[in-house]
């Protein structure tokens, strides 16, 4: 799968270098134009949503309480979600091709609720980072 960075985003960085799969670009290498602000982008197609940690560790560093949302799983099932979408540019491997669900499912966190996922709730309010 995969969280979403929202317009929250200050452009702070400071979930870039704590991802352990690579998977977040700045405002300047999004690839994501929603707007005319620009802010962090979590690739979904690289996002494993931190299932070796306690917690994702994006949302664990960031200042923006509830910036980071959930995404629906990187999976087959939402394949059309990712794909037919505006907000997300996957990346075309040479020789795979797209790296859609489809071809290339990723890890995620089989306790947070669809419905959560769907309605964009806030990573750091269902794991309870906030006080
Ligand atoms: S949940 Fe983990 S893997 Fe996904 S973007 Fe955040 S830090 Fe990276
Ligand atoms: S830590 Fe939060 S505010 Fe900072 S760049 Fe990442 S998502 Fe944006």
């Amino acid at each position: 799968m995969s969280v979403l960075i929202t317009d929250t985003c200050i452009n702070c960085d400071a979930c870039i270098d704590e991802c352990p799969a690579t998977a977040i670009v700045n405002s300047n290498e999004s690839p994501s134009l929603d707007g005319e602000y620009h802010y962090a982008y979590v690739k979904p197609e690289k996002c494993i949503e931190c299932v070796d940690a306690a917690v994702p560790k994006c949302a664990e560093v960031c200042p923006t309480e509830g910036c980071i949302v959930w995404d629906m799983p990187y999976t087959e099932t939402y394949n059309d979600h990712f794909v037919v979408s505006n907000s997300y540019v996957i990346r075309v491997h040479k020789k795979k091709g797209l790296l859609s669900p489809l071809v290339a499912p990723r890890p995620f966190r089989e306790g947070i609720f669809i419905e959560d996922r769907s309605n964009r709730v806030s990573v750091g309010e269902t794991l309870k980072l906030y006080n």
